[in-house]
């Protein structure tokens, strides 16, 4: 799960991460309050999406006067800003956030991840902080200096200070970059969070160090301990199929094919859309319903397949090992009537009562062509979902 950037910055400071003052505005009314309440003459306007890279499309305006605050907030509300980090159709402005500016004489960046092979969270710093991180990281990778943390001693002080010296700050800066890691750490630790990212971590030109901007993702599995975090939840932010599909407990990612997927575990899941592209079709979905999966499953995830209206055909792809394909079966039959299905379907239900299962689906009068060869079953779906 993701916050946004003002909702960051409000747990940075908690945890003793210094900020810029700010304050959030839903109207360009309350963004001409929103600047009156942080005081001064110049201001930053930044749009609050799920996404950074604002600041080279129009989402980060340095303005001066509240008429040009208000004016700079009305350009983003209501419309959605398309990032490097989104997809084409972009995310939705409902938000602004509005600033005090920082004199900035160095960009610098900070991040921390949990990195699974290492088992540990790992700590980013680099000089070279600002709008082109990915590019650094892509062409001077030694620009970036890593330190893992031991998870039982935390980050240690001289970590800090050896990423600190590392991005040549001077000792004064250091001791202030060092509270800011050793809070970063503490804040990993009791949030649950899988990524934080600073870009940029700023020095002003008075010589103290701030962040800018702030990026924080939480671990949705420790969502039930992080009440708090949980409630912070920005829907309109995130996809509604998928969404929708976390209620019932089904793993679904939104693609951009025309090939529905319904598959069974997420091995199988891959390979199925591997072959669908081998035979030039585009999945429209990765979509696992689980091992010990219910008909009741099978019928919602059927639901969210034909909720997109891409999808041109339905791959159904089921292994029953724990689960019994006639049951699945009947959750497709189910579906199908629930759902008033119009679009072919191609069903390989292979394993554990399969007979039953084909049986079940070619009684049910459905347009329900079942394959057993895997190969056939993709050439059938690409097919279908051509036209042909
Ligand atoms: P992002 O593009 O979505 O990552 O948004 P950021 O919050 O990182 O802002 C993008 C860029 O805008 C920063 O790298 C800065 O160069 C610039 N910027 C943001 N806030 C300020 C500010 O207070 N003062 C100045 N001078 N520049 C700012
Ligand atoms: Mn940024």
């Amino acid at each position: 799960m993701n916050l946004h950037e003002y909702q960051a910055k409000e747990i940075f400071t908690r945890y003793g991460i210094p900020v810029p003052v700010g304050a959030l505005a839903a109207s360009p009314e309350q963004a001409r309050a929103a600047a009156k309440q942080v005081g001064g003459e110049k201001f930053v306007v930044k749009a609050q999406v799920h996404a950074g890279g604002r600041g080279k499309v129009g989402g980060v305006k340095l303005v001066e006067g509240f008429d040009a605050v208000e004016e700079a907030a009305k350009a983003m509300l209501g419309k959605k800003l398309v990032t490097i980090q989104t997809d084409a159709h972009g995310l939705p402005v409902n938000s602004v956030w509005v600033e005090k500016p920082s004199a900035i004489a160095r960009e610098l960046y900070v991040s921390a991840v949990v990195d699974r092979t290492l088992e540990r969270v790992v700590f980013m710093a680099s000089a070279a902080g600002g709008m082109d991180i990915e590019e650094v990281a892509h062409n001077t990778p030694e620009k970036i200096k890593h330190v893992s943390v031991h998870p039982a001693a935390g980050l240690q002080p001289y970590q800090a200070r050896e990423l600190g010296f590392f991005m040549d700050l001077t000792k004064e800066q250091v001791d202030q970059f060092t509270k800011i890691m050793l809070g970063l750490s503490k804040m990993i630790t009791d949030l649950d969070c899988s990524l934080v990212e600073i870009n940029p971590l700023i020095v002003t030109k008075e010589g103290n160090v701030f962040a800018l901007d702030a990026k924080l993702n939480f671990d949705d599995n420790a969502l039930f301990r992080q009440k708090e975090i949980a409630n912070m939840r920005d829907p309109s932010q995130e996809d509604e199929r998928e969404r929708e599909a976390s209620k019932f407990d089904l793993n679904y990612v939104t693609l951009e094919g025309n090939i529905g997927c319904m598959v069974n575990g997420a091995g199988l899941a891959m390979a199925t859309m591997d072959i669908v592209k081998l035979h030039g079709g585009q999945p429209a979905n990765f979509l696992d319903v689980g091992g010990g999966t219910t008909a009741e499953k099978v019928t919602e995830a059927f639901k969210l397949i034909t909720k997109s209206p891409e999808v041109k055909a339905i791959f159904i792809n089921i292994f029953g090992g724990i689960v019994r394909c006639d049951l699945i079966a009947e959750g497709i039959i189910q579906a199908c009537k629930q759902t008033d299905l119009k679009i072919p379907v191609v069903a390989r239900l292979q394993g554990t009562n399969m007979e039953k299962g084909r049986e079940l689906l070619e009684k049910s009068g459905l347009k329900i062509t079942p394959v057993s060869d895997l190969t056939e079953a993709a050439k059938t779906v690409v097919a279908a979902a051509q036209g042909k």
